[in-house]
């Protein structure tokens, strides 16, 4: 019966004159693309192979999508994207964060913004962000065909002619893929994209998974599984030499660690894993210094000198951290506070500013939050989103070469190059 209803509309949107535009991918750049363009008139064609629209914006932000981030100078903005961020500047200054928040609001999505600037809808919910697109799909009229399977994208020298589906054809002035990276390809992302643009004559540079959590060598790690660390410090050695540091929260996994810290560092931590042995130590007293921290633990020792130290420690440390600590300072958990000596102190000083693990491998794509890689942006025009290899050809979203932190950023590069993309393939034509 669902077949039957999907060759109904396929063949429902070829008798239909030419579309405008014809975007495949219906993820968050792919929809912010189809409403820009009806917006500006063009009659548009959304193809998405899933059942239902933008299945990876539903994860988002643990659900809640941290749909993007308060860093309205579109300087700083571009440079938390290294050196590819220059691409993004016409479009965040055409559609970006202000203009962003401007357009949930205009359409009653209301926002919050949390730590480190980070901008959430306030209902806590990524499906009203779903559920607003999936209305002004309606609204504005874009034909939207889901559960789409598209064979090939038929081109001629410098022109897209038509997609070819299974069993229909889809033709349109313009073309626009939207089909995002390679990361949780279980919710779509199977970079089917890349295989087009290269066939096309596109680069496209290595994507590799990027913002992902790490494993560690240490088996031990697993009793530590859902202990989250706020505010620590972590720094990455290599020949014992500091190649990297950050702040900020992480979490203990199964295997190793995640959280916001580790998922901004991976990307650095895969170039060095590939050098040689690479080390992570964790400062959980970033603000104290090894003195302050020294006057602390002995303060906390004579204040229960009686009592286990196991048991004194538990006000300093997370609960389940401490017997970690303890083994790895090699001091007896049983000792009372009054028998703990300068040695072993110094050791617990030590191990709770520089706790040691071995970083063994980054996860694969099917846990990283964004691809790194993608479509060469020398080949685009960024004021546009047009292929400078294909003429009616156009790129938006995470499929580009452009990956950004944790905190909004990555959302905030479909919706400014998706607007971008959608209203240049809605007002630009090109003539041969
Ligand atoms: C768990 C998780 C949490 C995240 N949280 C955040 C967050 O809070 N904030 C943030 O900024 N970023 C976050 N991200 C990153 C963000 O989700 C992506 O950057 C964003 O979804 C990319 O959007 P896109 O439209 O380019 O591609 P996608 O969202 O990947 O959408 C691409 C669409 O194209 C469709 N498609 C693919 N191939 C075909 C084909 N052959 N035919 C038809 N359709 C096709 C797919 O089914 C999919 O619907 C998160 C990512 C993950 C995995």
């Amino acid at each position: 019966m669902i077949i039957i209803k999907i060759m109904i509309k396929l063949q429902v949107a070829m008798k239909t004159e030419k579309y405008d535009l014809a975007i495949i991918g219906a993820g968050p750049a792919g929809m912010m693309a189809a409403v820009r363009a009806s917006e500006c008139g063009a009659h548009v064609v959304l193809l998405e192979k899933n059942h239902v629209p933008g299945i990876k914006l539903l994860m988002t932000g643990k659900e809640r999508c941290n749909l993007t981030n308060n860093e309205t100078d579109i300087r700083r903005f571009a440079a938390h994207f290294g050196k590819n961020g220059k691409f993004l500047l016409s479009a965040l200054s055409r559609f970006g964060v202000t203009e962003t928040i401007d357009f949930f609001h205009k359409h009653n999505l209301k926002t919050k913004i949390e730590q480190d600037g980070r901008i959430f809808p306030e209902s806590d919910r990524a499906q009203d962000v779903q559920t607003l697109f999936l209305r002004l799909i309606k609204e504005n009229n874009v034909t939207l065909l889901t559960d789409c399977r598209i064979k090939n994208i038929s081109h001629q020298q410098k022109t897209v002619e038509k997609i070819i589906l299974d069993p229909a054809e889809i033709k349109a002035k313009n073309y626009l893929i939207t089909t995002g990276g390679l990361s949780y390809p279980q919710t779509g992302s199977t970079g089917d994209g890349y295989k087009w643009a290269q066939q096309m004559g596109h680069t496209v540079i290595k994507p590799e998974p990027a913002l992902t959590p790490i494993a560690v060598k240490e088996k031990w790690v697993r009793e530590l599984e859902g202990l989250s660390l706020r505010n620590v410090r972590i720094s990455i050695y290599q020949d014992h030499k500091k190649q990297e540091e950050c702040r900020g929260d992480a979490l203990f996994t199964s295997d190793g660690l995640s959280g916001p810290a580790i998922l901004n560092m991976s990307k650095s931590i895969g170039r060095l894993l590939v050098t040689g042995t690479t080390d992570l130590f964790i400062d959980f007293y970033p603000d104290m210094d090894s003195h302050a921290l020294d006057d602390r633990i002995l303060q906390d020792l004579q204040q229960h000198n009686n009592r286990a130290v196991r048991n004194i420690l538990s006000g300093l440390l997370p609960r389940k951290l401490v017997p970690v600590i303890l083994e790895a300072a090699k001091v007896d958990p049983e000792k009372k506070g009054n028998s703990i000596n300068r040695d072993e102190r110094k050791r617990l000083r030590l191990i709770s500013k520089q706790f040691p693990l071995t970083i063994k491998s980054l996860s694969g794509f099917d846990k990283a939050i964004i691809t790194t890689g993608g479509i060469a942006l020398k080949e685009i025009d960024s004021k546009t989103m047009r292929s400078g290899i294909i003429n009616n050809l156009y790129f938006a979203g995470e499929i580009l070469d452009l990956d950004g932190p944790t905190g909004g950023y990555n959302l905030q590069v479909c919706w400014s190059t998706g607007y971008i993309a959608g209203e240049s393939a809605a007002t630009l034509w090109y003539t041969s």
